[in-house]
């Protein structure tokens, strides 16, 4: 029996154990089948700089979430149903594609409800020649089975930690128990994996540290709830840190959803200030990260700007210095060079 047969008959595959008969056709809060299903791939150079590195992320955006962040910029994808079945061969050839091009990694973005049909992809792709570390870039809202089940596959954990008061994640993504489900995680994630880096250059010559395999938890500060970040950090400081690094994003950026878009999204954004983060809350979470001395921390600077935000009904969703692709929904039969 398949791995993914297992899991999608009667849905447990997450947290929020639907019992949808993915195998079906049925589908539970992710509002995807157990058809793998993409919406973008190519080479991103935005990632933190250990991804990065000198030949860029390659990025592989997944259809569905089982999380559903009202603020969600990749909700055209994550909410909306955006993208196109893929079968194993062109997983594999997508995966190849992007080492071809010279990325450092494989960054599965939001694969956490497609882990019984991504495992065993990963693996084909892996025994076809893929080299590169695999990097799961996700929610940290998983279970402990969908994350032995990667456990072979998957070099470098780059899991959200994106609150730690259940009321925010009620609010937001309707998960009450996210924060215990994350800790739990993040902590069996930093049990099975060592950080371990090298040093590549890019075309110039420079030098870039690589990330073969570690963790990163990323934690994105909410606009007027700069308080609910230092429960974040504080977590990390006693039961993470030295064993993972930490990425404290202040980039939250309001997303103009349409007018129809935000009537279904109010109720939750009022539990925040939907806007940028201010200086002095930047300021402030600078200041916190230096007092709980947390040994592996690093920040983005402030950005203020829309420009970035991604459309992914274009081949390019992102700008142009920022990545190069390589596959797009709309074109699922091609690899675009
Ligand atoms: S993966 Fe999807 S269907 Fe399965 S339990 Fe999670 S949200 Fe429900």
């Amino acid at each position: 029996m398949s791995d993914s047969t297992v899991f999608y008959k009667s849905c447990f595959l997450c947290p929020r154990r639907c019992n949808a008969n993915r195998n079906s056709g049925n589908t539970g809060f992710c509002a995807e089948t157990s058809e793998l299903r993409l919406a973008w791939a190519g080479l991103h150079f935005g990632e933190e700089p250990f991804i990065t590195a000198a030949g860029g992320s390659g990025t592989i955006f997944v259809t569905g979430c089982n999380l559903k962040c009202a603020f969600c910029q990749n909700y055209q994808i994550s909410q909306n149903g955006m993208g196109a079945p893929v079968d194993s061969n062109t997983f594999v050839k997508i995966c190849l594609a992007l080492q071809d091009a010279g990325a450092e990694n494989i960054n599965i973005v939001t694969g956490s409800h497609a882990v019984g049909t991504l495992a065993p992809y990963l693996r084909i792709a892996k025994s076809a020649g893929l080299q590169i570390p695999v990097c799961w870039n996700c929610s940290a809202y998983e279970s402990i089975e969908a994350l032995t089940l990667l456990s072979d596959v998957v070099d470098i954990w780059l899991p959200d930690l994106k609150t730690l008061n259940p009321l925010m994640s009620e609010a937001v993504f309707a998960a009450k128990d996210y924060p215990q489900v994350a800790k739990h995680a993040i902590r069996w994630m930093t049990e099975h994996s060592e950080p371990e880096f090298t040093t590549v250059f890019d075309k110039q010559g420079k030098k870039h540290q690589k990330m073969l395999s570690g963790v990163i938890v990323r934690h994105l500060a909410l606009p007027g709830r700069i308080e609910d970040s230092a429960l974040v950090l504080d977590w990390f400081e006693k039961h993470a840190d030295k064993r993972a690094y930490l990425s404290l994003m202040s980039q939250y950026t309001p997303v103009p959803f349409s007018s129809e878009e935000m009537k279904k999204r109010q109720n939750s954004l009022n539990a925040f200030q939907n806007r940028f983060i201010e200086q002095n809350e930047f300021d402030k979470l600078q200041e916190m990260l230096e007092s709980y001395e947390i040994e592996n921390g690093f920040y983005q600077e402030l950005v203020q700007d829309t420009e970035w935000l991604p459309d992914f009904s274009l081949i390019q969703p992102f700008s142009s210095e920022l990545a190069r692709p390589i596959w797009h929904w709309s074109k699922p039969s091609e690899i675009l060079s």
